[in-house]
């Protein structure tokens, strides 16, 4: 690394950012995050930057998107570090709100989306989405953003954040980014921080598991339900994996299908000791 990083300007509270909006040329991009960031978020920070004339991060670890306590004070946070990489990765503005900023006292709404909410994730982590949609649709309109950027790494969360923002006619368009991974494939996480050397090791099965299916399906398989038992039996290889669930479902309604006939969303949560990763790969 060469030359020191310009750090971005902090914004903490909801009238700092309608003073700061009011210079920012458009059109503004934004990058929703929970900190503990990574190149992943890196990434989605830089397409930000390229697309619009403004981006703006913002750094909020959000209770109501967390169904396990625990998880949530476990979350990693380090702001120091996290200003850093969004200097280095182009951001102007960071919006790091306290909770009673995005929760103002007497707080009462809540943005739900139906059905795409309630299979695989949705299953595992009661009331998550209705966290996440909420603190999303506050964000977008806090910001008012042109665009905003998330990953494919969270696959059913782009999918429901692209439903609200259709529903609810919200203006900002919503840009979905690729997986960022390790050398070894394990798709970069915050929570990879919280894996034992040993956990660490074997967290590339996920990935080994969707490159068997997709092999499957590349080799003619069109059965679901084989594609899932392709998945299964290879995390089965490994003893530390204990998976949640295993999925081969429509992209637009997340329902299991027994026949792929376009494309499919390959996905799965799997436990490794109490951390837990998700991953997924869209066919064909
Ligand atoms: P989080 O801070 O975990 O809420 O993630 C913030 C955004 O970064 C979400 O849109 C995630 O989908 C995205 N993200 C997290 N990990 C990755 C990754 N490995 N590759 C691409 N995007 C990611």
């Amino acid at each position: 690394m060469s030359g020191p990083v310009i750090l971005p300007r902090v914004i903490r509270t909801r009238a700092e950012l309608s003073a700061a909006l009011e210079t920012a040329p458009r059109p503004v991009g934004l990058v929703p995050t929970m900190g503990a960031l990574h190149e992943g978020h890196a990434s989605l920070i830089r397409r930000a930057r390229a697309d619009n004339r403004t981006a703006i991060v913002t750094i909020f670890v959000n209770p109501r998107q967390f169904n396990e306590v625990a998880d949530f004070d476990k979350y990693p946070r380090d702001e120091e570090m996290d200003l850093r990489t969004c200097g280095s990765a182009g951001a102007d503005l960071v919006f790091v709100p306290g909770v009673d900023e995005i929760y103002p006292p007497g707080f009462q709404t809540s943005v739900r989306v139906g059905t795409l909410a309630e299979p695989l994730e949705g299953v595992a982590r009661p009331g998550h989405f209705d966290g996440v949609t909420t603190v999303v649709a506050i964000l977008l309109g806090l910001v008012r953003a042109d665009r905003a950027y998330f990953g494919q790494k969270d696959a059913q969360q782009l999918l429901i954040l692209r439903r609200m923002a259709a529903d609810l006619g919200i203006g900002t368009e919503i840009a979905a980014c690729p997986i960022v991974r390790a050398p070894d494939g394990l798709a970069l996480s915050s929570r990879n921080a919280r894996l034992g050397p040993e956990q660490r090791a074997a967290a590339p099965i996920l990935r080994v598991a969707l490159t068997a299916a997709r092999a499957r399906y590349g080799a003619g398989e069109r059965n679901g339900e084989v594609l899932r038992r392709v998945m299964r039996d290879t995390l089965a290889t490994e003893p530390l994996a204990s998976p949640e669930y295993v999925s081969c479902a429509d992209t637009a309604t997340l329902l299991e299908l027994d026949h792929v006939s376009g494309a499919a969303l390959l996905s799965m949560a799997v436990r490794f000791g109490d951390v837990r990763l998700i991953d997924n790969d869209l066919l064909p």
